[in-house]
């Protein structure tokens, strides 16, 4: 497999016409040593960011973390990589931690092929060990901080272009490797790698997955289902809005994989996620004779995700599911982590399981059909994951957000970090028990507007409750002397140029008390005996779960609030 005739390197060298190789992974992987063999193969120039770093600073990098901090050394990391890409092709080694800044993954989507270096945990281990210049492992625990760290960045390393596992680590068999997949990627002569589609892993053991996000994925569906399944009957069930958009593509490229399809159509809006829907998808799925080895997929918003995700969790103890979101909300939050349910009169998604998906396809561009309103109220839970985590995030959102709304690359990008991230929360806590909380960044207070304004979508839809309610967070959390007001100005200003709303006052007609705003919150499901569970801000990217904030500074808080604007 893969061996035989060496690879003509000279017309690997040609068919990257000018973009440079830029290698990405862990500390250890062997960036530097591949790096420089493959340059030599290429007959490109080698450099390593990291030393490039160190020149120019005069200090190791170790000395860079010591007397400036890690947020410094990442500025400073973008702003090398950006000038060495901008130089001309190169093969650039770059540290563990580049790629984790979404700018600088566009920066190197812009001007050339990334490529994953994922060697053994074994391997990274022995020789990561052998080194003491590793400012991130000067840990109690360096096995343990390595293991977390590697965890922590494997949905976002995976967004590479290419990933070259290989398992006994020698250099010389990672650049053949890389010369081969080069060559049979870059040969077809298909469009520039980095229009290519993204994926993303979710580690779940057994139950992992992956989520392709692309332009054109719809397309593709029965290929990749019939990949996990081959020859399996498939369900679809969609709402009578999406079905005449994009039914019949799916059933086509089912029917052109081999997979037997039949269509099951809910009516479009929230009240579908209930009793009377769920037993009659039911039904429907056992009259259409869906077995246990069969798949059910949900092609549409959250509110179909949800509910043909409940029924595929209990038809028959459970079948698979295949997630396929048109919706922006759907593409970054509800079709990852395997939360599926409907709503009981007593509230919204009390009765559900947890049911992951075995496979999740965002075609980017069925978001194009989506109303301004409803693409706005999906990117407030883009901007969330920044919010929560990733500062170098929010900052590409600030500098690429119009061409995420027009369909642009960057769409496809904050897609694929949203999962990323979504990913990583949902494998550090999958039932949600402790740190996956994060994820409610702004939702206390959201869903207490979104009562409070009787869910009426012409008033207010929840992605806009969650922006109100994010800004409302950060506020809250520099009059708590947390957070600066000037990251507080920042979060809101964004979410604002984007058209969300961002205070109460931005809602029509609305005139609550702040008694009835706390009793509100007081109902969701965050709150434990007496004190509000919020997630609050150092700053952006850096959230927290606070458990016991005291009713009363919240009440004093949204007097001012509300005082600013009556
Ligand atoms: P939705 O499913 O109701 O979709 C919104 C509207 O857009 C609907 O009328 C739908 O027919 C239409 N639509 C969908 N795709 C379209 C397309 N490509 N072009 C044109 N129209 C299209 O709403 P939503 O915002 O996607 O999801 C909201 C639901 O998701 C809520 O019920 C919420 O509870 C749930 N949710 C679940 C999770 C989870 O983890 N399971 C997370 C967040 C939200
Ligand atoms: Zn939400």
């Amino acid at each position: 497999m893969g061996q035989g005739q060496p690879v003509d390197a000279g017309r690997v060298a040609a068919a990257l016409s000018g973009r440079s190789v830029v290698l990405v992974g862990m500390m250890g992987a062997g960036k530097t040593s591949v790096g420089k063999r493959l340059a030599a193969k290429l007959g490109l120039p080698f450099v390593d960011a990291d030393a490039e770093i160190e020149a120019g600073a005069q200090l190791t990098i170790s000395e860079i973390f010591e007397r400036f901090g890690e947020l410094y050394f990442r500025d400073g990391e973008r702003k090398v990589i950006a000038r060495l890409l901008n130089g001309g092709p190169l093969v650039l080694a770059t540290g563990g931690g580049a790629f984790m800044n979404a700018t600088t993954r566009q920066n190197i989507a812009k001007y050339g092929v990334s490529i994953w270096l994922k060697p053994s945990f074994d391997i990274l281990l022995a020789r990561v060990r052998k080194k003491s210049n590793r400012p991130l492992l000067k840990t109690a625990d360096p096995e343990q901080t390595l293991r977390r760290l590697l965890e922590e960045r494997t949905p976002t390393y995976a967004l590479a272009d290419l990933t070259i596992e290989s398992l006994d680590g020698s250099h010389d068999t990672v650049v053949d490797a890389i010369l081969r997949r080069l060559d049979a990627t870059l040969g077809k002569d298909v469009a520039p790698v980095q229009e290519a589609r993204r994926k993303v892993e979710v580690p779940l053991g057994a139950r992992a997955y992956s989520i392709l996000i692309g332009p054109g994925v719809l397309d593709e569906a029965g290929a990749e289902i019939a990949r996990i399944a081959p020859g399996v009957h498939c369900a679809i069930v969609t709402d009578a809005r999406v079905a005449p958009l994009y039914l019949d593509r799916l059933s086509a490229s089912l029917d052109q994989a081999g997979l037997r399809s039949t269509p099951i159509v809910c009516p479009p809006g929230e009240a579908t996620k209930g009793y009377a829907e769920f037993a009659r998808v039911c039904d429907a799925l056992i009259e259409a004779r869906i077995e246990r080895r069969d798949i059910v997929i949900a092609l549409g918003g959250g509110v179909i995700g949800d509910l043909a995700g409940f029924c595929a969790a209990s038809l028959r103890r459970g079948v698979r599911l295949v997630q396929l979101p048109t919706t922006l909300l759907a593409q970054v939050d509800s079709s990852v982590g395997g939360k599926t349910g409907i709503n009981s009169r007593h509230g919204k998604n009390l009765v559900g399981a947890f049911h992951q998906p075995s496979l999740v396809l965002a075609d980017t561009l069925c978001l194009d059909t989506l109303s301004e309103r409803e693409f706005r109220a999906g990117y407030a839970e883009v901007v969330k994951y920044g919010l929560i985590g990733d500062r170098g995030f929010f900052e590409f959102l600030e500098s690429n957000w119009r061409d995420a709304f027009a369909g642009g690359p960057a769409r496809a990008e904050a897609i694929a970090v949203s999962c990323a991230a979504k990913a990583r929360a949902v494998a550090a806590d999958e039932t949600e028990q402790g740190e996956r909380a994060l994820l409610n960044l702004g939702h206390t207070f959201g869903h207490a507007l979104e009562r409070l304004t009787g869910y009426d979508s012409a008033r207010l839809v929840h992605g806009e409750g969650v922006a109100i309610g994010m800004v409302s967070a950060f506020r809250f959390s520099r009059d708590l002397g947390l957070c600066s007001g000037q990251d507080a100005t920042r979060a809101e200003a964004h979410l604002k140029a984007v058209g969300l709303p961002t205070r109460m006052r931005d809602i029509p007609g609305f005139d609550a008390r702040t008694e009835d705003l706390l009793a509100a919150m007081r109902q969701d499901k965050k709150v434990e005996r007496g004190r509000l569970t919020f997630i609050l801000a150092r700053g952006i990217g850096q959230s927290f779960v606070a458990r016991d904030v005291d009713e009363a500074s919240v009440s004093a808080f949204l007097t001012r609030e509300m005082a600013v604007w009556t």
